[in-house]
């Protein structure tokens, strides 16, 4: 305690001011109002730096160090906050800002597949000095690859010409699904809620329905979701609820299409969680690429607490907060986010303690995906059959895959789990493309290894793939043919994993670098990539480091003749 006060005074000094860059008033008054009554508080701080990044489409020095006295931060602090976020364009003194306005090119692998490099050669140039482009990981929308973002607006199956023309668009701005509360209380949303609310059952029958269905967290953990439930529930409140919608897994983009269809049965499930369990607040982080989706949820959330469709019978309605990420995958790690939502840089938490026990603001903390609260209403509507009577090869239960690559027909499939991945593709995505041939596929995204055709009969599920050190995930089916190479594909995912690791921990931060150089010469040097895997395996804090080296080992062990090559 001593030490805070004497880092605390020597930070701030007698005045109450941060020591550093003298703050121009210029910038304190813009800052200001730019913020209007924004509380100042350290947990809005990236909601504070979105807003000056959106105006000034950029984070100059001086506006950065008004901010830091603004919100009674040390100006490293402020700093070290915003150079952690892609999305933010950290300007120091004396360098140039970026251009007015960005094209983002998704260079993950379905798009790589379809061909993003050709869009990042040929962009620049077409587009001039005027225009920035960036190669960036995945946007969340694989089954349209290959994919741009102009700005804020997504350009789907995007050739030049047309994100040319995008530019252009004086008139262009990001798509707002239309779905409606009316709309979606016709179609029944928070009848369940309402119910309950007004039958006030027992809450622990409730946790026990959601284990009978086989309810498991659906954000890749699988975690089974009544259990989480119970477990949150028996820590002492006040508890939050945290809504991960930050699905940055390479290949993966279920929560958005649902979340653009079904937006209040989202939201219906979340208050359903949260009366369960005893919340007393919800987050919702949602991922910054989904720019339409936070027009949507804004918008249906004050819809909702406007007219609330229901009887409180006595409960306080939790509040309902939408916070917006800034282009980091390792928020998407539940400790990450956590601290993200706490305005610092999203690096995941030592465990334990877990967050069921100490989570948001060191409360309990329930967290889940958007899928698996989609599910919440419709199983204690409709009983545990709607969900536990599918499944296949004695598997319980559905998933959604989203499923990109050498596909007619990508998308999200909802299809039993224990499907295979030939099933998949024949019963649910139209076949092979003309011209494909299946030859290795994706499981679980990025971190989920990857497997060869002769393994496409296999069950897909939690636990059923451990044996050939993938797994599933969040159901990220990412599929390649005889044109593509599961080498090639390793490359991409480690250099992915590089740009992406916080930082933290050395066996991920070093690893993960020193594993994509090694994967980029001709001959792979295959007992140094075992040894450095098993280290970022054993000694990584989260499972970003751990699951990293994944795709380079099923490279190793399933297709030996790529390694020589
Ligand atoms: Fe950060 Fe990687 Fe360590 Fe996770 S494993 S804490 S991402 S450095």
């Amino acid at each position: 305690m001593e030490i805070q006060q004497v880092g605390r005074k020597t930070l701030r000094g007698k005045t109450g001011h941060g020591k550093g860059r003298k703050v121009p008033q210029q910038a304190r008054e813009h800052l200001r109002e730019l913020l209007g009554d924004m509380p100042r508080q350290r947990e809005l701080l990236i909601e504070a730096l979105h807003l000056i990044q959106d105006h000034d489409r950029q984070l100059s020095a001086a506006m950065l160090a008004a901010l830091a006295e603004e919100f009674r931060l040390a100006q490293a602090e402020v700093f070290e906050v915003a150079t952690f976020y892609h999305h933010f364009d950290v300007v120091k003194e004396g360098e140039q800002g970026p251009p007015a306005l960005t094209v983002r090119v998704c260079d993950s692998l379905s798009c790589q597949l379809a061909g993003a490099e050709d869009l990042l050669a040929r962009l620049p140039a077409m587009l001039g000095a005027e225009v920035r482009v960036q190669a960036v990981p995945c946007v969340g929308r694989c089954d349209q690859a290959p994919v741009a973002v102009v700005d804020q607006f997504p350009v789907a199956g995007a050739t030049a010409e047309a994100v040319v023309a995008a530019v252009r668009d004086e008139r262009r701005s990001c798509p707002v699904p239309s779905v409606s509360i009316e709309q979606s209380l016709q179609e029944g949303a928070y009848q369940t809620l309402a119910r309950l609310l007004a039958e006030q059952p027992d809450k622990s029958a409730l946790y026990v329905q959601l284990e009978d269905a086989g309810l498991r967290g659906l954000g890749g953990a699988g975690f089974p979701a009544g259990r989480k439930w119970r477990i949150v529930a028996g820590f002492d409140g006040p508890r939050m609820l945290v809504v991960n919608a930050d699905e940055g897994e390479p290949g993966t983009f279920k929560d958005r299409v649902y979340l653009e269809r079904e937006p209040h049965r989202f939201l219906e499930g979340m208050l359903i969680a949260a009366w369960a369990v005893g919340c007393e607040a919800c987050y919702i982080y949602l991922r910054d690429e989904y720019a339409g989706l936070r027009a949507l949820l804004a918008r249906e959330i004050i819809a909702l607490q406007s007219r609330l469709p229901f009887e409180l019978h006595g409960w306080t309605m939790p509040a309902i907060h939408l916070r917006r990420g800034a282009g980091a995958y390792i928020c998407g790690e539940e400790s990450g986010l956590l601290e993200s939502l706490e305005g610092r840089r999203g690096m995941p938490r030592l465990r334990p303690p877990y967050i069921a026990e100490v989570g948001l603001f060191g409360r309990p903390t329930l967290a889940h995906n958007i899928e698996t609260l989609l599910w919440v209403p419709t199983i204690l509507a409709g009983g545990r059959e709607v969900f536990a009577d599918h499944g296949r090869r004695d598997r319980r239960g559905l998933r959604s895959f989203s499923v990109s690559g050498r596909v007619c027909e990508p998308g999200v499939k909802l299809a039993p789990a224990g499907i295979s991945l030939r099933e998949l593709i024949d019963e649910h995505c139209g076949g092979m493309q003309p011209g494909h041939e299946l030859y290795a596929y994706l499981p679980g995204g990025a971190s989920g290894g990857i497997l060869p055709a002769a393994l496409a009969d296999e069950p897909l599920d939690f636990d059923t793939l451990q044996k050939h050190g993938c797994f599933i995930g969040s159901a990220a089916v990412i599929v390649l043919s005889q044109h593509d190479g599961a080498r090639d594909a390793a490359v991409n995912l480690m250099q992915f994993f590089r740009h992406e690791s916080c930082g933290q921990c050395t066996p991920c931060r070093v690893g993960t670098a020193k594993a994509a150089s090694l994967l980029e010469a001709p001959s792979w040097d295959v007992p140094l990539l075992r040894e450095l895997s098993q280290t970022m395996i054993d000694a990584s804090i989260c499972g970003l480091g751990q699951a990293a080296p994944n795709p380079v080992l099923s490279v190793i062990r399933f297709f030996p003749d790529e390694v020589r090559s």
